[in-house]
């Protein structure tokens, strides 16, 4: 039996990755894993016998686990705290050092988090583009916080950095109609400042078709205009082109669902019922909004 002990408040930080490497080393090569819970810290890793999951298993604070969903969580954990940590995605091998993982094991946590729409990763590699809101490539909606900077994968995500961290946050961008440069700050959870006055956040693709191709949804649709009249004159000139337009206040508002929680490492993306009875409850209805 491999075991360490920790509490609900500080276990993955006292154990991770140390803690829980030397565990996952040790169990990988076994088929039944038993992981134990007190609230949500794993206090207890162990190996060996039958024990069939339900949800009476579950509140008695045992669960059976495969390897992949085991650690699966702390890898997307990972992935975000080191986005945070060092402003850019981290690479295959350094999760692989760290969660004493073969390529093929990590590999594949990359992609059952990608399937579950956690990181994207740049098509037939196996290198982190994406994890929404942070992007690992340069974009026009750079973010500020602290002395850190990032690049938000699209305007949407440029804004939810502060839902996500409840932190100071200053987006630099420009307006996707004439290039010219739009300045946000953030702060207590609404828009402090802006320049120009009333930015626009502009969804191009409905709901529906923003997973179809999340890095050109995020890179082409999800943009920000200087204005009302800004975005009026940009889709005089591509009268294909039809969205959504929401204030900053808004913006802010649909981030909270989606992105209130990343960084913890129970979070889970909201359904998509949870998602639309929330679009419904801040007024945003229509086919635009289906799921
Ligand atoms: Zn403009
Ligand atoms: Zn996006």
């Amino acid at each position: 039996m491999v075991s360490f002990t920790g509490n609900d408040s500080n276990c993955f930080k006292r154990s991770s990755p140390a803690g829980l490497s030397l565990a996952f080393m040790k169990l990988t090569n076994l088929s039944n894993l038993w992981i134990k819970f007190i609230g949500n810290c794993m206090v207890e890793a162990r190996a060996g016998y039958e024990y069939k999951w339900s949800p009476k298993t579950r509140s008695a604070g045992l669960e059976r686990v495969k390897l992949s969903e085991t650690i699966a969580k702390p890898v997307r954990k990972f992935v975000f705290d080191y986005f945070l940590e060092n402003s850019r995605a981290p690479v295959l091998e350094e999760i692989m050092q760290s969660f004493h993982l073969a390529r093929s094991e990590a590999s594949d946590i990359l992609e059952e988090l990608e399937t579950a729409h956690h990181v994207i990763r740049l098509p037939g590699t196996q290198r982190i583009l994406m994890a929404n809101p942070f992007s690992a490539l340069d974009t026009p909606f750079a973010v500020k916080i602290g002395n850190k900077g990032y690049f938000g994968a699209c305007a949407w995500d440029a804004v939810a950095f502060h839902i996500m961290l409840g932190r100071e946050s200053l987006v630099n961008s420009f307006c996707h109609h004439c290039a010219e440069p739009i300045r946000i700050e953030f702060r207590n959870g609404r828009a402090v400042s802006t320049q120009p006055s009333d930015p626009l956040v502009f969804l191009s693709l409905p709901a529906a078709k923003w997973w179809e191709n999340i890095v050109l949804t995020c890179a082409n649709n999800m943009v920000f205009l200087s204005s009302r009249r800004h975005l009026d004159d940009w889709l005089k000139e591509n009268p294909v082109v039809r969205g959504e337009a929401l204030s900053l206040e808004q913006t802010l508002k649909i981030s909270v669902p989606i992105y209130k929680e990343k960084m913890k490492i129970d979070y889970a993306r909201p359904s998509k019922e949870q998602l639309t009875a929330y679009w419904d409850s801040i007024g945003l209805h229509g086919d635009f909004w289906k799921l």
